[in-house]
Protein backbone atom coordinates (compact mmCIF):
# COMPACT_ATOMS: atom_id res chain seq x y z
CA UNK A 1 0.00 0.00 0.00
CA UNK A 2 1.37 3.78 -0.95
CA UNK A 3 0.87 6.78 1.59
CA UNK A 4 -1.19 9.54 -0.02
CA UNK A 5 1.14 12.30 -1.21
CA UNK A 6 3.27 14.18 0.77
CA UNK A 7 6.04 16.97 1.21
CA UNK A 8 9.63 15.85 2.97
CA UNK A 9 11.32 18.55 5.05
CA UNK A 10 14.91 17.06 6.22
CA UNK A 11 15.49 19.53 9.01
CA UNK A 12 18.96 20.34 10.14
CA UNK A 13 18.65 21.71 13.95
CA UNK A 14 15.77 21.49 16.40
CA UNK A 15 15.11 25.31 15.41
CA UNK A 16 14.82 24.54 12.10
CA UNK A 17 11.95 21.82 12.72
CA UNK A 18 10.25 23.64 14.94
CA UNK A 19 10.09 26.36 12.54
CA UNK A 20 9.13 24.04 9.80
CA UNK A 21 6.14 22.41 11.85
CA UNK A 22 5.09 26.20 13.06
CA UNK A 23 4.67 26.39 9.66
CA UNK A 24 2.96 23.51 8.33
CA UNK A 25 0.55 23.50 10.97
CA UNK A 26 -1.55 20.57 11.48
CA UNK A 27 -0.38 18.97 8.09
CA UNK A 28 2.72 18.51 9.48
CA UNK A 29 3.98 15.60 11.27
CA UNK A 30 8.00 15.15 12.85
CA UNK A 31 9.05 11.73 11.99
CA UNK A 32 11.69 10.02 14.15
CA UNK A 33 12.17 6.00 13.49
CA UNK A 34 8.87 6.07 11.19
CA UNK A 35 7.62 2.60 12.98
CA UNK A 36 4.13 3.97 13.79
CA UNK A 37 4.05 6.93 11.42
CA UNK A 38 4.88 5.24 8.17
CA UNK A 39 2.25 2.28 8.66
CA UNK A 40 -0.30 4.80 9.33
CA UNK A 41 0.39 6.61 6.05
CA UNK A 42 0.28 3.37 4.09
CA UNK A 43 -2.47 2.49 5.64
CA UNK A 44 -4.18 5.66 5.31
CA UNK A 45 -5.17 6.49 8.32
CA UNK A 46 -2.79 9.19 8.39
CA UNK A 47 -2.33 11.81 5.78
CA UNK A 48 0.50 14.66 6.45
CA UNK A 49 1.28 16.71 4.30
CA UNK A 50 4.70 17.51 5.40
CA UNK A 51 6.61 15.02 7.35
CA UNK A 52 9.52 16.63 8.71
CA UNK A 53 12.29 14.63 9.38
CA UNK A 54 14.23 15.02 12.73
CA UNK A 55 16.86 11.73 11.81
CA UNK A 56 19.74 14.54 10.66
CA UNK A 57 19.56 16.42 13.91
CA UNK A 58 22.56 16.47 16.13
CA UNK A 59 22.82 16.30 19.68
CA UNK A 60 19.78 13.92 20.36
CA UNK A 61 20.59 10.36 20.32
CA UNK A 62 22.30 9.97 23.37
CA UNK A 63 21.41 8.28 26.86
CA UNK A 64 22.75 9.25 29.81
CA UNK A 65 22.94 10.14 33.46
CA UNK A 66 23.24 13.79 34.99
CA UNK A 67 21.95 16.19 37.94
CA UNK A 68 20.13 12.97 39.46
CA UNK A 69 18.49 12.01 36.00
CA UNK A 70 18.40 9.80 32.81
CA UNK A 71 18.41 12.07 29.91
CA UNK A 72 17.00 10.50 26.51
CA UNK A 73 17.43 12.27 23.33
CA UNK A 74 14.81 11.99 20.70
CA UNK A 75 16.80 10.25 19.12
CA UNK A 76 17.15 7.36 20.86
CA UNK A 77 16.19 4.14 19.78
CA UNK A 78 14.72 1.20 21.76
CA UNK A 79 17.58 -0.80 21.08
CA UNK A 80 19.92 1.83 22.33
CA UNK A 81 18.16 2.16 25.69
CA UNK A 82 18.13 -1.81 25.87
CA UNK A 83 21.88 -1.71 25.40
CA UNK A 84 22.32 1.15 27.55
CA UNK A 85 24.63 0.98 31.10
CA UNK A 86 22.81 4.46 32.11
CA UNK A 87 19.17 3.07 32.13
CA UNK A 88 17.86 1.35 35.94
CA UNK A 89 15.14 -1.12 37.01
CA UNK A 90 11.91 -1.05 35.15
CA UNK A 91 13.10 0.99 31.80
CA UNK A 92 15.99 -1.91 31.27
CA UNK A 93 13.54 -4.32 32.04
CA UNK A 94 10.64 -2.87 29.34
CA UNK A 95 13.50 -2.35 26.46
CA UNK A 96 13.37 -5.70 25.52
CA UNK A 97 10.20 -6.11 25.01
CA UNK A 98 9.41 -3.46 22.89
CA UNK A 99 7.82 -4.98 19.29
CA UNK A 100 10.61 -6.66 17.66
CA UNK A 101 14.58 -6.08 16.50
CA UNK A 102 13.77 -4.40 13.48
CA UNK A 103 11.38 -1.98 15.05
CA UNK A 104 13.79 -1.52 17.67
CA UNK A 105 16.57 -0.55 15.81
CA UNK A 106 14.99 2.33 14.16
CA UNK A 107 11.67 3.22 16.44
CA UNK A 108 12.35 5.54 19.19
CA UNK A 109 11.55 5.80 22.61
CA UNK A 110 10.25 9.60 22.27
CA UNK A 111 8.05 8.62 19.49
CA UNK A 112 6.57 6.05 21.07
CA UNK A 113 6.04 8.41 24.22
CA UNK A 114 4.81 11.52 21.65
CA UNK A 115 2.52 8.46 19.96
CA UNK A 116 0.79 7.96 22.87
CA UNK A 117 -0.54 4.48 22.12
CA UNK A 118 -2.64 3.18 25.05
CA UNK A 119 -0.79 0.07 23.75
CA UNK A 120 2.81 1.59 23.36
CA UNK A 121 4.70 0.18 26.30
CA UNK A 122 6.81 3.35 27.32
CA UNK A 123 4.08 5.34 28.90
CA UNK A 124 3.22 2.75 31.61
CA UNK A 125 7.28 2.15 32.54
CA UNK A 126 7.45 5.69 32.27
CA UNK A 127 4.25 6.64 34.59
CA UNK A 128 6.03 4.04 37.34
CA UNK A 129 9.25 5.36 37.08
CA UNK A 130 8.04 9.48 37.36
CA UNK A 131 9.32 11.35 33.90
CA UNK A 132 9.04 14.87 32.25
CA UNK A 133 8.68 14.78 28.92
CA UNK A 134 10.57 17.84 27.42
CA UNK A 135 9.04 20.15 24.87
CA UNK A 136 11.03 22.50 22.37
CA UNK A 137 8.30 25.36 21.00
CA UNK A 138 9.30 28.23 19.43
CA UNK A 139 8.91 30.00 22.84
CA UNK A 140 11.11 27.93 24.44
CA UNK A 141 11.41 24.93 26.31
CA UNK A 142 9.38 23.21 28.68
CA UNK A 143 9.13 20.36 31.04
CA UNK A 144 5.64 18.19 30.82
CA UNK A 145 5.15 15.69 33.48
CA UNK A 146 3.90 12.26 32.04
CA UNK A 147 1.04 12.14 33.86
CA UNK A 148 -0.06 15.55 32.25
CA UNK A 149 1.53 14.91 29.20
CA UNK A 150 -0.35 11.54 28.65
CA UNK A 151 -3.95 12.98 27.74
CA UNK A 152 -5.95 10.12 26.03
CA UNK A 153 -5.88 7.55 23.62
CA UNK A 154 -3.28 8.97 20.64
CA UNK A 155 -3.22 12.21 22.29
CA UNK A 156 -0.75 14.56 24.13
CA UNK A 157 -0.55 17.94 25.83
CA UNK A 158 2.11 18.86 23.25
CA UNK A 159 1.15 21.79 21.42
CA UNK A 160 0.58 21.93 17.53
CA UNK A 161 4.42 23.26 17.05
CA UNK A 162 6.58 21.36 19.84
CA UNK A 163 9.38 18.72 19.39
CA UNK A 164 9.70 15.99 21.99
CA UNK A 165 13.86 17.36 22.13
CA UNK A 166 14.02 14.60 25.28
CA UNK A 167 13.06 12.84 28.55
CA UNK A 168 14.09 13.22 31.60
CA UNK A 169 13.38 10.57 34.69
CA UNK A 170 14.93 11.12 37.88
CA UNK A 171 17.59 8.67 39.10
CA UNK A 172 17.06 7.06 42.28
CA UNK A 173 19.16 8.05 45.20
CA UNK A 174 18.74 4.97 47.18
CA UNK A 175 18.16 1.27 46.96
CA UNK A 176 15.60 0.99 44.15
CA UNK A 177 14.42 -2.01 41.70
CA UNK A 178 11.96 -2.12 39.16
CA UNK A 179 10.66 -4.71 36.54
CA UNK A 180 8.07 -4.70 33.52
CA UNK A 181 6.30 -8.07 33.09
CA UNK A 182 4.66 -8.18 29.25
CA UNK A 183 2.10 -10.90 28.16
CA UNK A 184 2.31 -10.96 24.37
CA UNK A 185 0.35 -13.74 21.44
CA UNK A 186 4.27 -13.88 19.98
CA UNK A 187 7.14 -12.01 20.09
CA UNK A 188 6.77 -8.03 18.48
CA UNK A 189 2.80 -8.46 19.39
CA UNK A 190 1.75 -5.49 21.47
CA UNK A 191 0.72 -6.14 25.45
CA UNK A 192 -2.23 -8.22 26.15
CA UNK A 193 -1.41 -7.18 29.43
CA UNK A 194 1.84 -5.43 31.11
CA UNK A 195 2.76 -4.24 34.74
CA UNK A 196 4.91 -1.65 35.27
CA UNK A 197 6.75 -1.78 38.47
CA UNK A 198 9.53 0.73 40.19
CA UNK A 199 9.82 0.36 44.27
CA UNK A 200 12.70 2.48 46.39
CA UNK A 201 13.21 1.71 49.58
CA UNK A 202 14.58 4.25 52.72
CA UNK A 203 17.85 3.08 54.98
CA UNK A 204 15.00 0.51 57.09
CA UNK A 205 13.57 -1.23 54.00
CA UNK A 206 10.82 0.70 53.98
CA UNK A 207 9.23 1.70 50.80
CA UNK A 208 10.14 5.00 50.23
CA UNK A 209 8.72 5.56 46.79
CA UNK A 210 6.29 3.11 44.71
CA UNK A 211 5.78 3.20 40.78
CA UNK A 212 3.06 0.45 39.58
CA UNK A 213 1.50 1.32 35.65
CA UNK A 214 -0.64 -0.64 33.63
CA UNK A 215 -0.62 -1.20 30.14
CA UNK A 216 -3.64 -2.36 27.37
CA UNK A 217 -6.07 -2.75 29.92
CA UNK A 218 -7.63 0.98 29.93
CA UNK A 219 -8.61 3.68 27.26
CA UNK A 220 -4.87 5.17 28.08
CA UNK A 221 -1.58 3.69 29.90
CA UNK A 222 -2.76 3.92 33.77
CA UNK A 223 -0.75 4.86 37.13
CA UNK A 224 -2.51 3.01 39.84
CA UNK A 225 -2.04 5.79 42.59
CA UNK A 226 -3.98 3.97 45.14
CA UNK A 227 -1.64 1.17 45.00
CA UNK A 228 1.11 3.31 45.29
CA UNK A 229 -0.20 5.38 48.42
CA UNK A 230 -0.93 2.31 50.14
CA UNK A 231 2.92 1.21 49.71
CA UNK A 232 4.32 4.17 50.52
CA UNK A 233 5.68 3.60 54.13
CA UNK A 234 5.21 -0.19 54.63
CA UNK A 235 7.48 -2.86 54.78
CA UNK A 236 8.21 -5.10 51.08
CA UNK A 237 6.02 -8.33 52.02
CA UNK A 238 3.88 -10.77 50.23
CA UNK A 239 0.51 -9.49 51.62
CA UNK A 240 1.48 -5.74 50.69
CA UNK A 241 1.72 -6.66 47.11
CA UNK A 242 -1.24 -9.06 46.85
CA UNK A 243 -3.62 -5.87 48.34
CA UNK A 244 -1.58 -3.53 45.49
CA UNK A 245 -2.41 -6.19 43.09
CA UNK A 246 -6.21 -6.25 43.83
CA UNK A 247 -6.32 -2.38 43.65
CA UNK A 248 -4.61 -2.57 40.47
CA UNK A 249 -7.32 -5.08 38.85
CA UNK A 250 -9.77 -2.72 39.94
CA UNK A 251 -8.34 0.06 38.19
CA UNK A 252 -8.26 -2.40 35.41
CA UNK A 253 -11.46 -2.20 32.21
CA UNK A 254 -9.92 -4.91 30.22
CA UNK A 255 -11.99 -5.71 26.84
CA UNK A 256 -12.76 -9.34 25.50
CA UNK A 257 -10.73 -9.23 22.50
CA UNK A 258 -8.89 -11.62 20.25
CA UNK A 259 -6.30 -11.50 22.69
CA UNK A 260 -8.45 -13.06 25.63
CA UNK A 261 -11.70 -12.43 28.33
CA UNK A 262 -11.57 -9.31 30.57
CA UNK A 263 -11.79 -11.47 33.24
CA UNK A 264 -8.65 -13.43 32.24
CA UNK A 265 -6.85 -10.24 31.59
CA UNK A 266 -7.98 -8.82 34.99
CA UNK A 267 -6.65 -12.05 36.53
CA UNK A 268 -3.47 -11.15 34.79
CA UNK A 269 -3.08 -7.68 36.26
CA UNK A 270 -3.29 -9.16 39.96
CA UNK A 271 -0.61 -12.00 38.91
CA UNK A 272 1.81 -9.37 37.28
CA UNK A 273 1.48 -7.02 40.09
CA UNK A 274 2.41 -9.32 42.56
CA UNK A 275 5.41 -10.83 40.51
CA UNK A 276 6.46 -7.61 39.25
CA UNK A 277 6.33 -5.83 42.97
CA UNK A 278 8.32 -8.67 44.43
CA UNK A 279 10.87 -8.22 41.58
CA UNK A 280 11.32 -4.86 42.19
CA UNK A 281 11.62 -5.19 46.04
CA UNK A 282 14.21 -8.26 45.52
CA UNK A 283 16.02 -6.22 42.95
CA UNK A 284 15.92 -3.03 45.41
CA UNK A 285 16.92 -4.90 48.26
CA UNK A 286 20.34 -6.54 46.59
CA UNK A 287 20.96 -2.96 45.22
C1 LIG B 1 5.40 -4.51 13.94
C2 LIG B 1 5.40 -3.47 15.03
C3 LIG B 1 5.30 -3.89 16.35
C4 LIG B 1 5.29 -2.94 17.39
N1 LIG B 1 5.18 -3.39 18.68
C5 LIG B 1 5.24 -2.49 19.69
C6 LIG B 1 5.20 -2.93 21.05
O1 LIG B 1 5.15 -4.12 21.36
N2 LIG B 1 5.24 -1.99 22.02
C7 LIG B 1 5.34 -0.66 21.74
O2 LIG B 1 5.38 0.15 22.67
N3 LIG B 1 5.39 -0.22 20.46
C8 LIG B 1 5.36 -1.09 19.44
N4 LIG B 1 5.43 -0.64 18.14
C9 LIG B 1 5.55 0.82 17.89
C10 LIG B 1 7.03 1.25 17.94
O3 LIG B 1 7.46 1.20 19.29
C11 LIG B 1 7.28 2.68 17.41
O4 LIG B 1 8.69 2.79 17.29
C12 LIG B 1 6.82 3.83 18.27
O5 LIG B 1 5.46 3.73 18.59
C13 LIG B 1 6.98 5.18 17.57
O6 LIG B 1 8.31 5.60 17.55
P1 LIG B 1 8.94 6.10 16.18
O7 LIG B 1 10.27 6.72 16.52
O8 LIG B 1 8.97 4.98 15.23
O9 LIG B 1 7.93 7.28 15.78
P2 LIG B 1 7.28 7.67 14.39
O10 LIG B 1 6.58 6.52 13.79
O11 LIG B 1 8.27 8.38 13.55
O12 LIG B 1 6.20 8.75 14.91
C14 LIG B 1 5.07 8.34 15.64
C15 LIG B 1 4.26 9.61 16.01
O13 LIG B 1 4.96 10.37 16.99
C16 LIG B 1 5.29 11.67 16.48
N5 LIG B 1 6.65 11.94 16.92
C17 LIG B 1 7.72 11.13 16.77
N6 LIG B 1 8.81 11.68 17.36
C18 LIG B 1 8.39 12.85 17.89
C19 LIG B 1 9.04 13.86 18.63
N7 LIG B 1 10.34 13.77 18.96
N8 LIG B 1 8.31 14.93 19.03
C20 LIG B 1 7.00 15.01 18.73
N9 LIG B 1 6.32 14.09 18.02
C21 LIG B 1 7.02 13.02 17.61
C22 LIG B 1 5.16 11.56 14.97
O14 LIG B 1 4.86 12.81 14.38
C23 LIG B 1 4.04 10.56 14.83
O15 LIG B 1 2.80 11.21 15.00
C24 LIG B 1 5.43 -1.54 17.09
C25 LIG B 1 5.54 -1.14 15.77
C26 LIG B 1 5.54 -2.07 14.74
C27 LIG B 1 5.66 -1.61 13.32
Amino acid sequence: MFPSRFDLIVAETISDAVQAKADAGEGGRFLAGGQSLIPMMKMRVAFPEKLIDINRISGMDAIERSNGHLHVGALVRHADVAASDAAFGAIVAAAPWVADPLVRNRGTMCGSVAHCDPEGDWNSVLLATGADVVARGPGGERPIPIGEFVDGAFTSSLAEDELVVGLRIPVPAGRSGGAYLKLERKIGDYATVAVASHLELDDSGAIAAAGLAMTSVNPINTKVVDAEALMVGQQPSAELFAEAAELAAAAAEPRDDVRGTAAWKRQVVRTYTKRGLAAAAQQAEGS
